[in-house]
């Protein structure tokens, strides 16, 4: 990468050539559009900070970054005025926003959902399913695949593909899911949900029978394969591995311990999912680090064992983000579980239990900087390079680097979000 340079850029067109074709079609963008240059703000990369530059965007594509005297002209200039420049999110495990859930399986929700993330700094989102009928799970896929295919800036986050997360949950660890649309891996099932080609993150409980062949079709069809509400034993979690399984969906929530091994199988004590994660250089997972779910010696926990290569931020938003305080629909509207939002979290009525978050990428970004002693390149690459990576799409997003899709935020010198730009177009922050 060029993080250095004196000279006025010349400004080329992205060296990307799929990217570029890709915008072409779906953004309507021509190379006659001006460039977009953010400057007057430290920019952001994955292992540093890089005071006084700019991040030059062109045709969709970040083209340069780095240190400049001269700004390009006839370009349009973002200014920082301070703050920071810094990629834009990267949300692996969400469930909805502003009263619409993924589940809902319409285009419409499906475009709520994005734009509200969008105005929370996420760029690139994974909606990510809940247990639900056959036919719920259809239309909500269906859906992210409409929505896929003419995504614009106004459409909010881009859909990069689906995280199909429920139903093949442990039917001890289902949590606020709806427990008649849980069931075990059903493989005339998968394979057609598979065949649809958004899914890119597939998660089962690796205790439930069917669970390997569920996790080998997985990883032939090149998802993230997670295992999540699950209460499975080291030795299951090792023969998940050898099927492909190298993630955790939300580290310490509706996951074993050796407590809840110990209720399962007596003793000798069992090592459980934590220990698995933790022992294992190729697994990698995810908090939801609101200031509910984890107080913040976990996330520092989490940080210094894991690392910012190993450990995402995720929201795991319900419908309630930027939605007043009240009862929601968790799942499909028609006939998801009720939850309660106060505003800062999600939980079951009257057992007090936690039923996800209500706040955006955002939110966790503040609050993992200022709980932990990771440092804000860190915070922020465990908010978007690192899920792109375990995802699979880092090619593309993730980082501030020529020929990667112009997803830029400026944040203030508090971490608000100022300013979000997706593929070089500002997302409006006005709510609808
Ligand atoms: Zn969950
Ligand atoms: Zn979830």
């Amino acid at each position: 990468m060029n993080t250095d340079w004196s000279e006025p850029a010349e400004l080329s067109v992205c060296i990307c050539a799929h990217l570029w074709l890709n915008f072409r079609t779906q953004m309507k963008l021509t190379s006659r559009e001006p460039a977009v240059v953010f400057h007057n703000g430290t920019v952001v990369l994955p292992d540093k900070l890089l005071p006084d530059a700019v991040v030059v965007c062109e045709g969709g594509c970040i083209t340069r970054v780095g240190r400049t005297r001269k700004l390009p002209q006839g370009a349009t200039l973002v200014d920082a005025k301070g703050g920071y420049i810094a990629p834009g999110f990267v949300d692996i495990h969400v469930h909805g926003g502003d009263g619409a859930d993924f589940m809902d399986g319409t285009v419409a929700a499906v475009r709520t959902a994005c734009r509200a993330h969008a105005r929370h700094g996420t760029t690139t989102i994974f909606p990510t399913t809940t247990t639900g009928s056959p036919e719920q799970l259809g239309a909500m896929l269906a859906a992210c695949v409409e929505l896929q295919r003419g995504g614009t800036a106004a459409d909010g986050a881009r859909v990069a593909g689906v995280h199909f997360y429920g139903p093949y949950f442990a039917p001890d660890k289902v949590g606020c899911h709806s427990q008649a649309g849980r069931r075990d891996p059903d493989a005339r099932e998968y394979r057609r949900h598979f065949d649809t080609g958004i899914i890119r993150i597939a998660t089962c409980a690796a205790e439930l029978p069917g669970a390997e062949a569920f996790y080998r079709e997985a990883t032939r069809r090149g998802c993230l394969v997670t295992c999540g509400h699950s209460n499975a034993t080291w030795s299951e979690m090792a023969r998940a591995f050898r099927a492909g399984m190298r993630h955790v969906d939300h580290f310490w929530c509706a996951m074993s311990s050796v407590a809840s091994l110990r209720q399962r199988f007596g003793t000798p004590m069992q090592a459980s999912m934590e220990q698995f994660v933790l022992a294992n250089a190729e697994m990698s997972t995810e908090v939801i680090a609101d200031g509910c779910h984890l107080a913040p010696e976990l996330l520092e926990f989490a940080y210094r064992q894991l690392g910012p290569r190993r450990l995402c931020l995720v929201t795991d938003a319900n419908r309630a983000l930027d939605m007043p305080p009240g009862r929601y629909r968790f799942g499909c509207a028609s006939d998801g579980e009720w939850i309660e939002s106060d505003g800062r979290v999600g939980f079951v009525p009257g057992g007090g239990a936690l039923a996800s978050s209500v706040v955006g990428l955002d939110t966790m970004v503040r609050h993992m900087k200022s709980a932990t002693t990771a440092s804000l390149p860190e915070v922020i690459r465990m908010a978007s390079l690192t899920p792109a990576d375990r995802a699979g799409v880092a090619d593309e997003v993730g980082s501030l680097a020529p020929g990667k899709r112009a997803d830029v935020l400026v944040l203030n010198q508090r971490l608000r979000v100022k300013w979000v730009f997706l593929a070089g177009e500002e997302v409006s922050l006005a709510t609808d």
